[in-house]
């Protein structure tokens, strides 16, 4: 896709949807960053709240928030790390900026505790049970090296014994948010598991039910479908395919000689004779016990499926078909058709199944090509 017929909104956030969800949140950290940046420039440094040397501290501090982490993230360059999103980094960023404000402006700090706390709620978003503990951790003995600092060092406004009661009860907060953050987490983990789960075992299912156990070819079920499209794509693109129906010959008597257990060894190798002959593009389905369906994509000519049927019965009249009863020999009769325009599946199936009842009539062990 070109770049001209891209959204803003997809110029922005991207097209992949959890590259787009990650990228969010680091916009919406830095039109935080945005927002706090104009304070202090219009408002903080003018107005002498803190000195000009503290606001360009500030403003140092500022810049991977504003400038760093949405361009690292959007760019897919985070994709290799653990925590892509840099959530984790962002969160204990924007903490870090807002404790050195707690230690050193002595405007707003009720404020900056509830901007660390909403911090660490953005994590539930994303983080992982192992880093939303330890961004929590992280976070709350920041809180309780601030309350140290203040009480080793004079920070202005700031009375250690009154702030020991706002900070610890903070500190406890924060650990409630981290406990929920890490079960959130959890429950989120355990939520993608079974998503994963349930998927591979759609995928099984769907490998039980398009093939058929005995033979490994596509089942009766899935062939058809196959076919249907093998249809679909002719009338589009009015190029024909031909299909034949096959019966091996005798199939009763075989079982009835020799067991259940030889006729089933029968129809593996007749299975793995077909895959072997015909093309890779080719699909064999079994139609029914002894009888199969091959379709054959673009095929213009009955000769070409003629040809495929001929290559198969050769290798029938030398191929082992039982380790058990290795003098064994099989062949088929079947009955072939290519599709014409524009007729249906129902009536192409019917025309191949008439010449295959003709090759039985005329005595097995031949092809016949529908009318
Ligand atoms: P024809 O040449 O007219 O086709 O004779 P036939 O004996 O092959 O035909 P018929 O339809 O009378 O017999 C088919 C036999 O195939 C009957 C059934 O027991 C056997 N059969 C169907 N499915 C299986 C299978 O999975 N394993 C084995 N061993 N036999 C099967
Ligand atoms: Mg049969
Ligand atoms: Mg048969």
């Amino acid at each position: 896709m070109s770049a001209r017929s891209l959204s803003w909104s997809d110029q922005l956030l991207g097209t992949e949807p959890r590259l787009r969800d990650r990228t969010l949140l680091s916009l919406l950290g830095s039109l935080v960053y945005l927002v706090w940046f104009l304070v202090l420039v219009t408002f903080a440094i003018p107005q002498q709240r803190i000195s000009p040397g503290l606001g360009l501290v500030f403003m140092v501090l500022m810049v991977p928030g504003l400038l760093l982490f949405y361009p690292l993230v959007r760019s897919g360059w985070t994709q290799r790390f653990a925590d892509p999103g840099l959530m984790s980094v962002q969160i204990l960023w924007g903490c870090l900026v807002a404790v050195v404000a707690y230690a050193t402006a002595p405007t707003g700090r009720a404020a900056l505790l509830q901007t660390m706390g909403l911090a660490l709620v953005f994590g539930f978003m994303g983080l992982t049970p192992k880093a939303a503990v330890r961004t929590g951790a992280i976070l709350i003995g920041m809180l309780l090296i601030l309350l140290a600092c203040g009480f080793v060092m004079p920070l202005p406004a700031f009375r250690p014994e009154s702030q020991a009661i706002k900070l610890l009860s903070a500190a406890f907060i924060m650990g409630l948010i981290t406990v929920q953050s890490h079960k959130f987490a959890r429950l989120r983990e355990r939520v993608h598991t079974e998503r994963r789960e349930l998927a591979s075992a759609q995928l099984a299912l769907e490998r039980v039910t398009r093939h058929d156990a005995l033979t490994g070819l596509l089942s009766r079920l899935y062939g058809q479908e196959r076919l249907d499209q093998e249809h679909q794509r002719a009338l589009l693109t009015g190029r024909p395919f031909g299909v034949v129906l096959m019966d091996l010959d005798h199939f009763k008597q075989i079982n009835d000689l020799h067991g259940h257990q030889v006729g089933d060894e029968v129809l593996v190798a007749f299975a793995q004779a077909a895959r072997d002959v015909l093309r890779d593009t080719d699909l064999v389905a079994r139609w029914g016990g002894e009888e199969f369906l091959i379709v054959l994509p673009d095929t213009h000519e009955a000769s070409k499926a003629r040809q495929a049927l001929e290559r198969l019965q050769s290798r029938l009249r030398t191929t082992l078909v039982s380790e058990t009863v290795p003098t064994l020999r099989i062949s088929f009769s079947a009955g072939y058709a290519l599709w014409r325009a524009p007729e249906g599946v129902d009536v192409l199936l019917q025309r191949a199944d008439r010449a295959l009842y003709a090759a039985k009539h005329a005595g097995r062990d031949r092809c016949v090509q529908a009318d």
